[in-house]
């Protein structure tokens, strides 16, 4: 075997060899991909097992204890997001339709998406103060 042909093979082997290892090397992202998308999956379910945990405890379903503790507080973040949320419309000068909670500016008379008129939904609202007053 002349020089030249043992490179030749040398160069084949590792060509050969590279191969190989790319072609396994997108084999195993294939099945990360996939297993990643395996576990987004279980991840989905656990939040509907959760979800549905919840909306039974908000029904006054019972719940164990334990999980009584994580609906509690999931009570909390649901306010301290709310207080967030108003925090917000109070910065951009805007209000969110008392019906479909959508964001509007201060000066819209009616919701845009769903057409309730806005100047009433604040007089019941100003009424309802004056009742608490
Ligand atoms: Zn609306």
């Amino acid at each position: 075997m002349s020089v030249l042909d043992s490179i030749t093979r040398k160069v084949t082997d590792t060509a050969k060899a590279a191969a190989k290892i790319s072609g396994s090397v997108v084999e195993v992202t294939k099945l990360n991909l996939s297993i990643n998308v395996e576990e987004e999956k279980i991840k989905k379910i656990y939040t509907e097992i959760g979800k549905q945990l919840y909306e039974d405890y908000a029904e006054g379903k019972p719940v164990s204890e334990e999980l009584l503790r994580k609906c509690i507080a999931i009570d909390e973040i649901i306010a301290s997001i709310a207080e967030m949320k108003e925090k917000i419309l109070e910065l951009r000068n805007a209000k969110a339709c008392p019906n479909c909670f959508t964001v509007l500016d201060m000066e819209m008379e009616y919701c845009y998406k769903c057409g309730r008129k806005q100047d009433e939904a604040q007089k019941e609202a100003e009424d309802g103060k004056d009742v608490q007053v």
